[in-house]
């Protein structure tokens, strides 16, 4: 919030995107301690934390669901990484109307990321083998985008950076020298 120097400590998660091998651990971990009762089903559609894949180009860049919009934003720009089109909606954690993701199948109903609040650690941060996730304590309103690191709350950055400096981050960590 700009004008405002609350500097509220939060945590967050971030992703190491060379270190994602798209198991999809994450999203099974997710829904199942979201089911309920909790661990009785897993169902990738449940999750709150969704893995954009592209086997092709070995690109995968998992999204964790922000905050709930009640309208689609009007961006339908689309973006080039490694030579493969995206659409801006792909790396969005916003749950709107213009999309299924982050609702409940059944109810429709928002899946919006708790941080797993009752546990010391988030599931999805458990289950991730490689050490891909990264719970980090941020201060609301301090630069937040390094190399080699992401914040998968994507809204927050499109918000905050634009969409052309967010893909361009996606696409510099991406590329191998
Ligand atoms: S922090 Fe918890 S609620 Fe959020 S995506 Fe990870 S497992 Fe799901
Ligand atoms: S569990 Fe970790 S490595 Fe597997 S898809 Fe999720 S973020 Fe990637």
């Amino acid at each position: 919030m700009k004008g405002e120097q609350q500097n509220k400590k939060v945590k967050t998660i971030k992703v190491d995107l060379d270190k994602c091998n798209a198991c999809r651990a994450c999203e099974m971990a997710c829904s199942a301690y979201h089911a309920s009762p909790k661990y009785s089903s897993i169902n990738p559609a449940r999750s709150r934390i969704r893995v954009v894949m592209d086997l092709l180009n070995d690109e995968f860049v998992p999204i964790r669901s922000c905050d709930y919009s009640k309208a689609g934003c009007d961006g339908r720009r689309t973006y080039a990484i490694n030579g493969k089109e995206y659409s801006e909606c792909s790396f969005c954690g916003t749950i709107c109307p213009t999309r299924d993701l982050f609702k409940e199948p059944d109810s429709g109903l928002p899946l919006k990321c708790d941080m797993c609040e009752d546990e010391k650690e988030p599931l999805c941060v458990q289950a991730c083998p490689g050490g891909a996730l990264i719970v980090e304590e941020i201060e609301e309103g301090i630069e937040q985008v390094k190399p080699g690191e992401m914040e998968i709350g994507m809204r927050s950055l499109i918000d905050k950076y634009g969409m052309q400096k967010v893909a361009d981050t996606l696409a510099r960590m991406k590329k191998k020298s």
